[in-house]
Parts: structure tokens; sequence; C-alpha cells
């Protein structure tokens, strides 16, 4: 996969080769606005690597950031572009910026216990502007209409349709060609997110992990998440995926893999319960499970 996609002359999309989750962010130069950069990778070094990209592509002058919602591999080196453009706005719904704030203290926290995780952010970023619902922003050639989604992949994200490219920028609301992380399971809300997505008119589809792709995304994490929930059903009954014997957490395992055999594991392993993503695991979980 390359690092740098070019969508429809306008976008230029970012993929951070950062271990194995290959984040997507997006910048792009507007009439109005100069540079939007829509999500930032997590470490400070893979910000910098797409802040060369940006001053290749662009004139470099960043005047917003919108950050799609709270996991921190899409913001987390916010904290090396304050450098590098101290000015810039930057936008998240209210929400995500509630996460944001709960979630980056808890990474803090977890490795000053245990001093497990190395990649936590260096600070906990604070947004300058919020907005609930949805925001239009004319960006002269083109309009951004931002709209929430309610719980998905996380408690809120923010999607951004471009009607005149017809380009949904949906980041982890869409998975293309990996298993998504679940580890919430918040699939119900998010299956009711894909159906309302499907209203728009869409040609290309931006995911936030996996390549570019068009609607037919739909059908497939519509798919993953349908199934995710006959299986849960199976083999968990009425508890929760972290309360599963381990036992059947392998079975579940192995069918999701078996009905999606091309797609990239490593986040099936999470969203099964048989490994729990600081700062999750605080021993909320019966059963013994690998920390990673
Ligand atoms: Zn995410």
């Amino acid at each position: 996969m390359s690092e740098i996609e070019i969508i429809d002359d306008v976008l230029y999309m970012y993929t951070t080769p950062f271990e194995n989750w290959w984040s997507n962010h997006i910048f792009f130069e507007t009439e109005k606005m100069g540079v939007v950069v829509y999500d930032v990778p997590f470490l400070n070094e893979d910000g910098k690597a797409l802040w060369e990209q940006i001053k290749k592509y662009t004139s470099g002058e960043i005047s917003l950031f919108i950050l799609s919602h709270g996991h921190s591999d899409h913001w987390s080196s916010i904290d090396f572009f304050s450098g590098v453009a101290p000015d810039a706005a930057i936008l998240t719904a209210k929400e995500t910026a509630n996460n944001i704030q709960i979630m980056g203290k808890a990474y803090v926290n977890w490795t000053e216990m245990f001093g497990t995780w190395s990649h936590i952010p260096e600070l906990i970023i604070k947004p300058t502007e919020t907005f609930e619902k949805e925001k239009v922003i004319d960006a002269g050639d083109f309009t951004l209409k931002l709209y929430t989604t309610g719980p998905a992949e996380d408690t809120e994200h923010t999607v951004i349709y471009i009607p005149e490219l017809k380009v949904l920028l949906a980041n982890d609301v869409i998975y293309k060609g990996y298993h998504p992380w679940n580890e919430e399971e918040r699939d119900g809300h998010w299956l009711r997110v894909l159906d309302w997505l499907r209203t728009f008119d869409v040609k290309t589809v931006v995911p936030g992990h996996g390549p570019v792709c068009g609607p037919e995304i739909f059908d497939d994490m519509e798919k993953w998440l349908t199934l995710y929930q006959d299986l849960r059903l199976e083999y968990a009954g009425r508890y929760g995926i972290k309360d599963m014997p381990p036992e059947n957490r392998e079975k579940m395992i192995e069918e999701m893999k078996a009905e999606f055999p091309d797609w990239v594991e490593g986040d099936l392993q999470i969203s099964c319960g048989k490994m729990l993503a600081p700062p999750y695991s605080y021993g909320n979980n019966k059963y013994s499970v690998t920390k990673i």
C-alpha cells in the first residue's frame, strides 16, 4: 500500500505505516480555508511524516484540523502539529472532545501504573472548537458536511460528506479489509449508522483503516457486524464478549476468520475479548486474558 493516495485530484490520503494499523489521514487545499486536515497519526514521528507530505502537495497553510473520534491513532500527533501550525483550529464533536479527555487520562494513568503500553499520547489535547449533531463548512470549491453518528466503533464519530465529489470520509465507522475493533460492543447502533450512511449519494468511501473503496463496503460491514452478533449470541448467550468462556472465544474467532479469510485479523482478537487493549483490562474479565 502506498503512503499517499490522491482522490479526485483533490483529497490526499496518507496511510500511516505504524505496526499493523494502517490508519488513514486526509488533507486537502481549499479555496477559502487553506489546508484542512482530517485526522492525524498516533506517534509524533508519523505526524512529522504526514507533515512532509502536506508540504509536498499543498501550500502547507493549515487552518483547520478536524478530528473524527476519540481513539488516539486519529489525534495524538496533534502534539507535533501544534508546533508547525500553532494557529490552526482543532474541531471535534462535543462528545469526542469529552472522550479524548477521558481516554487520554486513562492512557496516561495506565502507563504510569503498569508501564506496559509505550504508545501513549504525549499530552491530552484540547480541541479549540466543538459542535453537536451537524456542521456545514463552505470551503469555496466544495462543501464539507460534518455529521455526528452516535455510537459505532467509538462512542461518537464525525463523518464528512462532500456532495460535489460524492465522497464520504467515514473514519473508523468503516474498515476495509480489516476486522473492525468492537471491544466495546456497540454493534447494534453501529448497524443503524450503516443503514443511515446508505442514504447518502456516495461514489467513494474513505475508511479509517484500509484502502479507498465504494459503497459496496456497507454490505461487507453489515455482514461482519451481523455475524459478530449471531456468534456472540451463540457462544456468549446473555453475557458480554469479555465474559465468554475461553474455548468459545476461540470458536468465535475461527468462525469470523473463516467467513472473512482475507481480512487482517489484528483487532479480531480484541473484538472477541481474547486480548484487551489498555486501558480497558482493569480486571473486569473473570477469565484470565492475555495482556498486550
Ligand atoms: Zn477508532
